[in-house]
């Protein structure tokens, strides 16, 4: 029997255990740890909460880990309860699928101020991720400023500018729902350091925005590239821009605005103890794609500011990392460590890009790459000898039966039209467990 770890249970995680399923039959069992008593990483923390079609495709990870010969092992966190050169003596293969759950720094004088945050937190405290619990962000000023032109800058710009009455059907977390409902924010300026056509946003998200119950967003027109220049972006840039152009056009106001502001690079925030404006450098394009400062700078007032500039995965004690990427060192997702078993797959691999998709030929090439790699069972622990190291020093581990029961608590509890009321503390999670 050939015994495989994976570390993180999120879309790497999971269509690397279905991966490793097709690759070797029966032959295989595959431990899942997750760090949290509760799986799907991204999926739970990452995607938002009012795009529950998105999140449906936790349906199709629910099947792998219902599998005879996939477990899951949560509320284990590896470098900690259990090292990394344990998981390789004990396990064919390790790899890791611990995702970018961290924020890449801003890096400018004042982005450490209270009210400058980044949007793994922001988006772990809507998402109800237990790390980001008591977050409290500022929402009592009148303006936010969220910082980058990609598609979790849309995310969080929606969630600000959306009416109470627009989170019906989602499972945004109640002390988030609440918190929004007496925002005091009515302008979400989007702050991009480049133009309209570099933008990393995708039509459908951006189109959403025009769609808003109390929200509309402003495009400067003196902005926009000639109509004729989009006629070299590949067509979902295109249709992307095309909603900038649309935008560029709508005169109307409501309760809240949401004004793009293009050629504008973050070079400090200022406040008196807390961020009250961001300082930003105008920029202009000098071809490529690229730009450069015009030494004109302007203040845009925010008592909130979002960072949304994409993310790091934390090192693990044992794993060679590459710190200027942000993520393991590998080869085409080979570590290099002695007995050359273990892997990194999805963002842990590749860095905080693509769509959730993306990850699935992530995890078959991994599996591909574990088959020609170790053609041979090598007769290891596997999962017993896991859990008798886990045993032995106390830790209490959750299964996907465990999990069933808090998901089952968590639909019991929640609000009207909601999926579930996700517990937002561990200790909950586990006390909904053993209920
Ligand atoms: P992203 O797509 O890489 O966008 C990051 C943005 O931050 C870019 O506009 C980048 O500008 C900007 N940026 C980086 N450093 C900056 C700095 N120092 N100052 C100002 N701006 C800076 O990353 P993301 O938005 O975090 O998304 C991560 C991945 O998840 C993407 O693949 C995304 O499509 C995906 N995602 C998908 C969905 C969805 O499909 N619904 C939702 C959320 C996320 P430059 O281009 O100038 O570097």
């Amino acid at each position: 029997m050939r015994h495989i770890a994976i570390i993180g249970s999120g879309p790497a995680g999971y269509y690397t255990a279905e991966a490793c399923q097709k690759q070797f039959g029966n032959d295989v069992a595959i431990d899942m740890i997750d760090r949290l008593p509760v799986p799907y990483g991204l999926i739970r923390f990452g995607v938002a909460p009012d795009h529950q079609s998105i999140k449906a495709v936790s349906r199709r990870y629910e099947q792998v880990a219902l599998s005879d010969n996939v477990r899951f092992v949560g509320n284990i966190t590896v470098g900690d309860q259990v090292t990394i050169e344990e998981l390789l003596s004990l396990y064919d293969a390790v790899v890791l699928a611990t995702g970018a759950p961290v924020d890449r720094a801003l890096g400018i004088p004042g982005d450490d101020l209270p009210g400058v945050i980044g949007s793994a937190a922001f988006v772990g405290w809507y998402n109800g991720h237990p790390d980001f619990t008591d977050l409290n962000p500022p929402l009592d000023g009148a303006a936010a400023a969220v910082i980058g032109n990609g598609n979790v800058a849309l995310d969080v710009t929606r969630i600000l500018a959306k009416a109470p009455a627009e989170f019906v059907g989602s499972d945004i977390v109640t002390h988030a729902f609440a918190a929004l409902g007496n925002s005091a924010i009515r302008r979400v300026t989007v702050v991009g350091r480049r133009g309209p056509h570099q933008i990393a946003m995708t039509p459908k998200e951006l189109g959403e925005l025009g769609h808003l119950q109390r929200a509309v967003p402003h495009v400067d027109p003196a902005d926009l590239p000639p109509e004729a220049d989009d006629a070299a972006l590949d067509p979902g840039q295109r249709k992307a821009v095309g909603h900038l152009r649309s935008f560029a056009t709508l005169t109307q106001d409501k309760d809240v605005a949401v004004d793009f502001d293009f050629y504008a690079r973050p070079v400090a925030i200022e406040g008196d103890g807390k961020a009250e404006r961001l300082i930003v450098e105008r920029t202009r394009p000098v071809g490529d794609g690229q730009v450069e400062g015009t030494g004109e700078t302007y203040a845009i007032p925010c008592g909130l500011v979002v960072a949304c500039i994409g993310y790091r995965t934390p090192p693990i004690p044992g794993v060679p990392y590459d710190d200027r990427a942000g993520r393991f060192a590998n080869s085409e997702g080979r570590v290099p460590v002695d007995g050359g078993n273990l892997y990194a797959v999805g963002w842990a691999r590749r860095g905080p890009t693509g769509t959730i998709g993306t990850n699935r030929p992530d995890g078959y090439m991994i599996a591909e790459s574990i088959a020609a790699d170790h053609p041979q069972a090598a007769n290891k622990a596997g999962g017993p000898g896991l859990d008798s190291l886990l045993a032995a020093r106390g830790a209490d581990k959750v299964s996907f039966a465990d999990w069933q029961r808090i998901e089952a608590a968590e639909a019991a509890r929640a609000r009207d039209g909601a999926p579930r009321e996700k517990f937002v503390v561990v200790a909950d999670m586990l006390a909904a467990r053993d209920a």
